[in-house]
């Protein structure tokens, strides 16, 4: 509060407001709903994989990790070949990590350099934690759905077997770790409205970006 009263936040740089949840948990539906409150989001997985293609230094960096048949020839990564290799070698997935990272943080830097006149920012990653990038952000929204419907969510929407999303939730944290450290829950049971519940986080973040 300045000494005449006034907020001070308006002049600050908008809260910046991570979103994460285990694979199939909704994360996405979400922020859609955030989106429709003109709220700015990030969506930190799909702009790594528009960077894995069109930026040109992170492209060569992987080149000479992976080689050239990392990449078709138009251009695209060759996904199921890097998946294949870093699947089995977690080095080199960690030095994949460690390339891709950077690229991913400098792009959000100048995507929240065009959003500073919203209220808040969020910014989705299905592993926020699991990759630290959480301690850049300020509050976090954890997406909350049981095991067996995101498994059944998931196959319905990728066509993917039971099995396979089990292999990639076991590669996540538990739901209880994530749910623990985030500053607000979001339940997406299929039960519980979201569009409520994404409201009332929303009246909490506005009313913490103002006293900011
Ligand atoms: P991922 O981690 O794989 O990116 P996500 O957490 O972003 O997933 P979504 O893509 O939002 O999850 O949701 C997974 C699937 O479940 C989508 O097809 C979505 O339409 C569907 N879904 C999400 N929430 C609901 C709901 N409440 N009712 C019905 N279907 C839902």
């Amino acid at each position: 509060m300045s000494k005449n009263g006034e907020t001070t936040g308006k002049n600050a740089a908008p809260l910046r407001v991570g979103i994460t949840g285990g694979i199939g948990s909704g994360k996405t539906t979400v922020c859609r709903i955030f989106e429709q409150l003109e709220i700015p989001v990030y969506y930190a997985d799909e702009r790594a994989r528009v960077l894995m293609t069109e930026d040109g230094a992170l492209v060569e960096k992987i080149k000479r990790l992976f080689g050239q048949q990392a990449y078709f020839e138009d251009g695209t990564l060759d996904r199921k070949y890097i998946g294949n290799i870093v699947f089995q070698d977690k080095p080199k997935l960690e030095r994949l990590n460690s390339i891709v990272h950077p690229a991913v943080f400098e792009d959000v830097e100048r995507w929240h350099q065009k959003h500073l006149n919203a209220p808040y920012t969020l910014k989705e990653a299905a592993l926020l934690f699991e990759s630290g990038s959480y301690k850049n952000l300020e509050k976090i929204i954890t997406v909350f759905a049981p095991t067996g419907i995101r498994i059944e969510r998931v196959m319905l929407r990728d066509g993917v077997t039971s099995r396979e999303v089990e292999s990639r939730i076991l590669k996540q944290w538990p739901d209880e770790k994530k749910m623990e450290l985030a500053d607000f829950v979001i339940v997406n049971d299929g039960k519980r409205l979201l569009v409520p519940q994404v409201l009332e986080v929303h009246k909490s973040l506005l009313a913490l970006n103002r006293s900011a």
